[in-house]
Order: structure tokens, then C-alpha cells, then sequence
């Protein structure tokens, strides 16, 4: 209870903390460290101490055997000639603004072109995209499927097989629903999955499904024929025949409605606009955020985590991704 009540006060990174702990290379490099090798540095090749980390380099060199480790390699880091404070600076905003940074904006922020500040957000989502592979969602889930991005203006919430609709990607969302049927108390969002999907066709929307939701959980759909053979899928299903148009829908499925737009928002308030081929990208940032809106006090150091956890994607790599539109 103590611990909770304690954690419940504390705050976010401000950037005073920040600059006081991510200030200069020597800082970054042995902050890397301490998340790599929290019980101290070893020498991969002979187990010996390190003489200390030498930032020019970015290295730990072995007291016993003089091998010289890098602290980037295996990171998103790797092959970097930005200075690891830019880096931090990045994940730093990326993981405590809501609205997510620009590379326009990063770019003036650490003096970087924008090339360059645009690939180093692209290797942060990258690490964030990793970070939730695997997690499913339980319990009662609401699942629907919108349309983002394109020149068309509205929803596009019923555009399903539309023609004209060619310039938007289709998002599937699914959205847990916690807190439901108990007395007395208001149903509140859990978990959400987000995920650029080619089509809306049936077995497009039980890929996603079976990918994102546990089995046995309850999903709640608007009983569009995509979602009719989720009983075979091995879920329990209601479906809601919506009658009109789009009032409704948003009235029956609260959540997934309200992540559509605010992702929608994301998009544009802070993008202007994505590539159809890097859209997923972008919805796994706003998706990573989405899911720790309530970790405030330890946002800076989880994002950090993943960074360290994930293999680097190359400009190359970004580049070749094929186009979903
Ligand atoms: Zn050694």
C-alpha cells in the first residue's frame, strides 16, 4: 500500500532531471551501461571489470584484457554519429509528449538535419513496435476497423469496399473494456492493439484477431459480416447490428471510436502527413503511448529499455518497406 501511494506522487521527468542525468556523452553512455549491466560491466571476453567508460569512443575497455566493448552494439544505437544526448533528448520527448515530436521539430531541437532526426524517431518506433509484439489483449474487447489518412474529408467509418477509398489505409482497432457490469461503476478503457491492416475482409480482420486478442476473450463488434466467424476463431462474440449511419456506433463502441480519433489527431496535429508504407510505424508510436498513459513517473526510463532491447532498423531497411496503400 506504502509503495503504491509512494509511486502514485511522483511525477514526470522534467527537464531540469533530465539535464541533470542525460546531460553530456559521458552521462548517456554510462547511464546505457548501468540499463545493460546493472549488476556492473563484464568483459564478454574474460569477465574482468571495466576501466571506465570512455564516451570519444563509446566504449568499456577491460581492465584484465584490454577488449574493448561497445555499449551501442545490439541497440538502436548502433553505427550512430549522433551524440547519445541527442538521442536521449529524442526518446526523452517522444515518450513523455502525448502528442509525440516531429522530425522538423527534433531536428531544430538538437541541431540534426532532418534527415537524420526523421531516421532516429523511425529507430525509437521501431524499438516501441518491438516492445509490444506479443502482448494480447483479455477480457471484453470492443473491435472495429476505420480508415486514416487519404484526401477524403469525414470518417470514413462505413467506407467498407467503397470505391474512392483507395488513398486511405484501413486501421483495426480493438479496445478492452474494463469495469463492465459491475454495479455501481462505469465501464473505463483497458489495453488497446492498433494495427494497419491491408483490407477489411473477414480473414484480414481474424488475422489481426487471433494475433492481438487472446482466445476465449468477448468481442464486441457491430456484426459486420467480417467479424461472423469469430465463434470459429475461438472467441465469444456479440455482435451489434447498427442501424444507421454513424451516431450509433459511437454510442455502442465508445472506445474504439475515441483511439480512431484521437489517432487521427496525432496524425495530423503533429505529422501533417505520413506515407501510407510508414503509417504503421506511426500507429505502433501513438499505440506504445496509448498504453502507458497512466506510467508517467517511469515513461523516459521504459522507452530507454526498448531502445536498448531492440536490433536498429537502417535507412535502407525503412526505404525497401513495401507500399500498403
Ligand atoms: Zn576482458
Amino acid at each position: 500500500m506504502k509503495d503504491r501511494s509512494k509511486k502514485k506522487g511522483k511525477q514526470m521527468l522534467t527537464v531540469q532531471q533530465f539535464r541533470a542525468s542525460f546531460g553530456d556523452e559521458q552521462q548517456c553512455g554510462e547511464q546505457l551501461s548501468r540499463q545493460r549491466w546493472p549488476c556492473g560491466f563484464a568483459c564478454p571476453r574474460c569477465g574482468g571489470p571495466s576501466r571506465g567508460y570512455m564516451a570519444v569512443r563509446q566504449v568499456h575497455e577491460c581492465a584484465a584484457c584490454g577488449y574493448q566493448c561497445s555499449v551501442t552494439a545490439g541497440t538502436i544505437f548502433h553505427k550512430t554519429r549522433t551524440p547519445l544526448a541527442s538521442w536521449f533528448w529524442a526518446i526523452y520527448r517522444m515518450s513523455q509528449d502525448k502528442k509525440g515530436i516531429s522530425a522538423m521539430q527534433l531536428a531544430k531541437e538538437v541541431g540534426v538535419s532532418y534527415p537524420t532526426a526523421w531516421l532516429m524517431l523511425h529507430k525509437i518506433r521501431k524499438a516501441m513496435s518491438d516492445r509490444d509484439q506479443g502482448y494480447r489483449l483479455s477480457g471484453l474487447v470492443e473491435v472495429d476497423e476505420g480508415y486514416v489518412g487519404g484526401e477524403e474529408h469525414g470518417e470514413g467509418r462505413r467506407g467498407r469496399g467503397k470505391p474512392g477509398v483507395r488513398s486511405k489505409s484501413v486501421v483495426a482497432v480493438a479496445v478492452e473494456r474494463r469495469g463492465a457490469g459491475k454495479p455501481g461503476q462505469k465501464p473505463v478503457p483497458g489495453f488497446a492493439a492498433l494495427e494497419v491492416i491491408p483490407d477489411a475482409a473477414a480473414a484480414t480482420v481474424e488475422k489481426f484477431l487471433t494475433g492481438k486478442v487472446r482466445a476465449g476473450s468477448h468481442i464486441l463488434s457491430d456484426g459486420w459480416r467480417g467479424y461472423r466467424r469469430l465463434k470459429q476463431k475461438g472467441f465469444e462474440h456479440t455482435a451489434t447490428a447498427i442501424s444507421t449511419q454513424d451516431e450509433p456506433a459511437h454510442s455502442l463502441f465508445p472506445w474504439v471510436h475515441i483511439t480512431l480519433s484521437n489517432l487521427k489527431r496525432f496524425l495530423l496535429g503533429t505529422h501533417h502527413k505520413v506515407e501510407s508504407k510508414h503509417l504503421p510505424h506511426y500507429v505502433a508510436e501513438f499505440n506504445y503511448r496509448l498504453n502507458r498513459r497512466s506510467m508517467e513517473a517511469d515513461l523516459m526510463t521504459r522507452l530507454l529499455r526498448a531502445c536498448i532491447g531492440a536490433q536498429t532498423i537502417t535507412y535502407k531497411q525503412l526505404i525497401a518497406m513495401p507500399d500498403l496503400a
